[in-house]
Order: structure tokens, then C-alpha cells, then sequence
């Protein structure tokens, strides 16, 4: 029966890496992969998550089964981080938080939430988004629809997002990018995401909120913003997190969906049948990460410690992101790569098109996406200097 299954052609960022990999360039940069890097080019374990696991270690006492809705200590601790310490939601009991395999889990909740309790509904998606987004709605089999984000002069196109958010037919689904947008880097601003919640309102849309940055692009609580204007001022709100890239446990698969309902009775309801599709996917969630993180956010201690190291990660990459543009300007090119400053998180569209991307890997070994799209925690201020020069050899 296999014979006639072709093979089809693997994700292009892992075949990027197998190309840095195997790149015998010492002064090669890779600037692909989606996880953070130290100065160092390591992506190292926080020092909170290595004590809590060092007191896991030795208080764990069970490996059972934790329940479909994972362990509720960590909703209990997530919740706030999310929603904020004093959230109106919070206190009148309309939020629950569903532990999953990481914000890619928690998409996948939502998208089997979504085809079995709202059949027909359609989700709209920005365009461009991380590709797994498709990927997770499609093999959910719901629609997708695109809503323009990024223009074809690499800005945010904020007016042509909105135009097509008001033609959004009333109860479909909206995915909007918390903070630090992959790929592009480029977020909405306040009085942006004002206009969001009201056209969202207005239209009587879903929004799905996908958080797998809290903290990476100006701070967990300035991170937060829209996810809380969307939490505090609609009746239902869908959102996804993860504790990936902010905790650093990417291959523990942590995080969650939480579902804000307009009442706690509506809320149990979604959350009974949250319980059903985590059961249908994979039954239970994995513990260890989950665990790890309400350890740090339990204790005043290491949860200090977490906010001072990921404090640190955040200004490093915001640091970058103007030693780059400082660095482009020998060449005169800083004027023309401003963006990269002002942008958020750990991406750039850096507005360098494909025969440039083709070219800086080819003659500079500089890897990164096709699309232009650079991993800023790729940079070092070793490497900056040789990436700055790289870039005005490529650029017209
Ligand atoms: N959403 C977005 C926009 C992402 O970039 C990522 C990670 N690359 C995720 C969700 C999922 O992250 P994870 O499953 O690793 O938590």
C-alpha cells in the first residue's frame, strides 16, 4: 500500500539548518531557526527553570495521569500572567485555561473547539502568518480566509487590515498576533488595537489571540495589552499560550488555551467540551514543562529571578535590533532598514527580497527565510559588523 505515497518535500527551515550545519564557513550566521540565542549562539536553560527542576526532582511524587485540562495549579498560575493580577475576568470566574503541548496544541484545541461546536464558522488569518497556522486549520478542516497585514513595501497595512475586518462575515473567527508578529515583527499599537476590539465588537467576531511571545517584545505586561482589551471588553475571547520561547522550554511543550465565556456558567460549558478534544488528541497533556513553570510562578523567589533573565533576553533583542541599524550606516542604509529598529520579538521582515537572501547565503553564508525574514537573536555583536557589510554588498 505505500508505494504510491510520495515523498513530499521537508519544512524549509530544518532543510536551512542542515544547510548552516553542514556550511564549512567559520564566519557563517544563521539567522533562521524561530529560538532565542544568547550571545553565544546557545539557547540555554533559564536559571529559574534549572532550580525548579532541581526541586521537582526531588519532590515529585507520582507520574499519573494529570487530567485533560492538565494540572490546575498551573491554570491557576497562568491565568494571571495572562490576564493580569487584577483582571475583572479573573474575579468573576469567566476564564479557563485548558494545559496543552505547547501554544501549537493549544491552536490545535481551538481549531477542534471550533469545527465540532461552531460548524461553519471560518477562520480569517493575517497575511502572512506562521505557516503552521495553516497547517493546524486545515487539517482541523476549517476555511481559511487571509486578512492583509504587510504591505508589498514591507510596512504594517493597517488600513487595508481594518477594511477587510469590517467585511468579516458576523461569528467568524479571527486570529490576531498578541505581540511580536511571526514573521513580519511588525505589531499593532494601542490605539490600533482599539480599532480592532471595536470592529471586532461591532461585526460580533471571535478573536483568537495567539500569545507565544508574552515578554519578548516590550515586557509581559506591555505584551498583554490586546489581549487583555480583547478579554476585558468582549463577552467570549479564544486564547492561545505558550510558555516556549518566554520559560525557553520549547521541546517540553508547555502551554495553553483559555477560553473567557460571558458568564462562569457558559465558561464550564466550553470548558467540559475543551476536556473532550484534549482527550481525542492526546488524552493528557505532558506534566514536566507545566510543572517547571508553576514552580517559578508559585515562589516570589525564582519567579523574580524568571522576570530578571527574560528582562534581560527582551533588551538584548531590542538592542540588536538598533545595533543592526547602527551598523548599516557606513553604507547609508539605515534610513532604508529604520523598520528593523521599531519592529518587535524575535523576527524581522527585513524587507530584503529572495534573490538578496539567495545571494547573502550563497557569497556570505547568512542564512536565513526566504521571505527576508531574520531570528534577530541570531545576531551577535561579532557578527554584526560582517552581516551590516553583507547586506550593503547584496542591496541595490
Ligand atoms: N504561534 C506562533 C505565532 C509561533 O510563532 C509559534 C512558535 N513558533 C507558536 C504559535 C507555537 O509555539 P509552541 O508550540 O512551540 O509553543
Amino acid at each position: 500500500m505505500f508505494e504510491k505515497i510520495e515523498r513530499v518535500p521537508g519544512d524549509a527551515i530544518l532543510g536551512l539548518i542542515e544547510a548552516y550545519n553542514q556550511d564549512a564557513n567559520p564566519q557563517k550566521v544563521d539567522l533562521g531557526v524561530g529560538v532565542y540565542r544568547d550571545p553565544n549562539g546557545n539557547t540555554p536553560i533559564m536559571r529559574a527553570v534549572k532550580q525548579a527542576e532541581a526541586h521537582l526532582l526531588e519532590s515529585e511524587t507520582t507520574k499519573s495521569y494529570i487530567g485533560s485540562h492538565g494540572d490546575p495549579r498551573y491554570g491557576k498560575a497562568v491565568l494571571p500572567l495572562v490576564l493580569g493580577s487584577d483582571s475583572p475576568v479573573l474575579a468573576a470566574n469567566r476564564a479557563s485555561a485548558t494545559q496543552s503541548p505547547g501554544g501549537t496544541g493549544a491552536l490545535r484545541l481551538a481549531a477542534d473547539f471550533i469545527k465540532s461546536n461552531l460548524p461553519g464558522k471560518r477562520i480569517w488569518l493575517s497575511d502572512p502568518t506562521w505557516p503552521n497556522h495553516l497547517g493546524i486549520f486545515d487539517a482541523a478542516g476549517i476555511e481559511m480566509r487571509k486578512y492583509p497585514y504587510v504591505s508589498a513595501d514591507n510596512r504594517l497595512d493597517f488600513d487595508a487590515m481594518l477594511a477587510t475586518l469590517k467585511e468579516i462575515p458576523q461569528g467568524d473567527v479571527v486570529l490576531l498576533h498578541a505581540c511580536c508578529h511571526n514573521p513580519s515583527g511588525f505589531d499593532l499599537d494601542r490605539e490600533q488595537w482599539q480599532q480592532v476590539l471595536e470592529v471586532v465588537k461591532s461585526r460580533g467576531l471571535l478573536p483568537l489571540v495567539d500569545f507565544a511571545y508574552q515578554g519578548f517584545g516590550e515586557g509581559l505586561e506591555a505584551d498583554a495589552y490586546g489581549v487583555r482589551l480583547m478579554a476585558e471588553n468582549l463577552d467570549e475571547v479564544l486564547i492561545t499560550s505558550s510558555c516556549s520561547k518566554n520559560f525557553g522550554l520549547y521541546r517540553e511543550r508547555t502551554g495553553c488555551l483559555i477560553v473567557i465565556a460571558k458568564n462562569a456558567e457558559q465558561m464550564q460549558n466550553v470548558r467540559s467540551q475543551m476536556a473532550i478534544v484534549a482527550r481525542e488528541n492526546y488524552s493528557n497533556p505532558p506534566s514536566h514543562g507545566a510543572a517547571v513553570v508553576t514552580e517559578i510562578l508559585e515562589s516570589a523567589e525564582l519567579a523574580r529571578v524568571w522576570r530578571e533573565e527574560l528582562t534581560e533576553m527582551c533588551d538584548r533583542i531590542n538592542g540588536l535590533r538598533s545595533d543592526l541599524v547602527a551598523a548599516l550606516e557606513p553604507y547609508g542604509l539605515d534610513k532604508r532598514f529604520a523598520h528593523v529598529a521599531a519592529q518587535r520579538g524575535m523576527f524581522s521582515y527585513t524587507g530584503l527580497s529572495t534573490e538578496q537572501v539567495k545571494r547573502l547565503r550563497d557569497e556570505f553564508s547568512i542564512y536565513m527565510v526566504g521571505s527576508g525574514r531574520a531570528n534577530v537573536a541570531g545576531f551577535t555583536s561579532e557578527n554584526l559588523p560582517y552581516v551590516a557589510k553583507a547586506i550593503a554588498a547584496v542591496v541595490d
